[in-house]
């Protein structure tokens, strides 16, 4: 039995409690969301780890990718980054390495990271040029074996959607890795995509393993002139369906999103998605809200983040400075996983079912800030080591702070009350 199918008996798996613990809610209402199909708690029945839950009523979270390239290829490094961006505070990692010996890489960030690890089978499948139907169920259960607890299959890119992109031709094409592969295979073969046509047997494989799966975004737009086409909602219609397929078969299903998307379309994009996907847990990989910010990208993303996570996105995937440009380094990622974090954090202040919480954080710093209380605002931060040192920088040693000195407007305010009160 399933995690999902033990919660539709009205059980309570062990995960599904810690995740509640963790979070704050009552584990049967997170086992029903569940049950549902509307929270996931991705874990590999292989794997010891932290356990994680993304969906409704739970706090947005944030995953971090790294991995190697064929350009650049240092399994420790990326092992690095994992680490660097789960103490950073990421959620989750997704390995997405393509250099290298991947079977390395893959193994060495499961074992040393304790939060749920994502892949992407059909990147393995490419580079052992085995792109073929076996060659890709090959790299799934390989993974799947290894502990991997969470992959995205890009099910949506079926030849209907080389049809439509014919009909419809875009700026910049497709610009996932796994959706521009699927369609490789598929115009060399003239044959269907494989984890599409064969979805059972992808289900079988996700059951034994108690993977979770992401419904890729294949057709996620590359520029905003290419949001919210018709291709891309053809996509969500056909995701959507297979949502209803794995939820039948008792595996946790969650559903990717774009990509660049204008600020004023994201929360018709975003609802649709929800709509289309019966609240399946919604995974967005930006949206970055404009075009022309190479070396901000984490911010473009933050900036669309927020938007989408007010709008009801769940799972938020970190951008970092070097988006469009360099395989990312470990400050990259640092970089990426603070702001994106803020991102998620902005969200969840208008979130339902969290917001009070959240913003139980806010009220801590407001308080610290209204008494200089420094140690205690260090306490509240996203990042505290940044605040600290930024701080102290300059090591001048003053209870306000070196933006308005002894014109601090908290302390004149503070002691012009005092005195009015000691008046009366
Ligand atoms: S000195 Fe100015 S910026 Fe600094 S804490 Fe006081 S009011 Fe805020």
């Amino acid at each position: 039995m399933t995690v999902m199918e033990e919660a539709s008996r009205g059980g309570l798996p062990a995960e599904v409690e810690q995740v509640a613990n963790r979070e704050g809610i009552d584990p049967q209402k997170l086992a029903r969301l569940l049950a549902r199909g509307r929270a996931v708690v991705p874990r590999n029945a292989r794997r010891e780890i932290n356990p994680t839950g993304i969906g409704e009523m739970l706090f947005t979270k944030v995953n971090l990718n790294v991995g190697s390239s064929q350009s650049l290829n240092d399994p420790q490094a990326e092992v690095e980054k994992a680490l660097a961006a789960v103490a950073a505070g990421a959620d989750t990692i997704m390995d997405l390495s393509t250099g290298g010996d991947l079977d390395l890489i893959r193994r060495a960030i499961l074992k040393e990271v304790r939060v749920p690890v994502g892949t992407v089978p059909i990147y393995q499948a490419a580079v052992k040029k085995e792109l073929t139907s076996q060659g890709m169920f090959d790299a799934l259960e390989r993974q799947a074996r290894d502990g991997v607890d969470f992959v995205t299959v890009h099910v949506g890119v079926t030849k209907n959607t080389l049809e439509r992109l014919r009909q419809d031709p875009r700026i910049m094409g497709v610009v996932s890795r796994g959706g521009s592969l699927t369609m490789k295979y598929i115009s060399e073969t003239g044959e269907e995509n494989p984890y599409y046509s064969e979805y059972d047997y992808l289900l079988e494989i996700a059951r034994e393993h108690e993977l979770t799966l992401s419904l890729g975004d294949g057709l996620r737009p590359g520029c905003i002139e290419d949001a919210s086409d018709r291709a891309k909602f053809m996509e969500f219609i056909t995701l959507g369906e297979l949502v209803k397929r794995s939820r039948k078969a008792g595996v946790q299903a969650m559903v990717e999103g774009p990509g660049h998307v204008p600020a004023d379309e994201i929360e018709t994009s975003v609802k649709a998605m929800k709509h289309l996907t019966d609240g399946a847990p919604l995974y967005l990989l930006g949206p970055l809200v404009t075009d022309i910010a190479p070396g901000y990208d984490h911010i473009t993303a933050a900036m669309g983040g927020v938007i989408a996570g007010m709008a009801g996105a769940d799972f938020l995937c970190a951008t970092t400075p070097s988006e469009h440009l360099d395989l990312p380094t470990k400050e990259d990622i640092i970089e990426g996983t603070y702001v994106t974090r803020v991102a998620a954090h902005a969200a969840d202040l208008t979130r339902p079912g969290v917001k009070e919480r959240a913003r139980a954080q806010d009220l801590q710093m407001a308080r610290a800030r209204a008494d200089l209380d420094w140690e205690k605002q260090f306490a509240a931060a996203i990042n505290p080591q940044l605040a600290r040192q930024i701080r102290h920088r300059r090591g001048v040693d003053t209870d306000t702070c070196t933006m308005c000195s002894e014109l601090c407007a908290i302390r004149l305010a503070r002691e012009a009350m005092e005195k009015e009160k000691e008046r009366k």
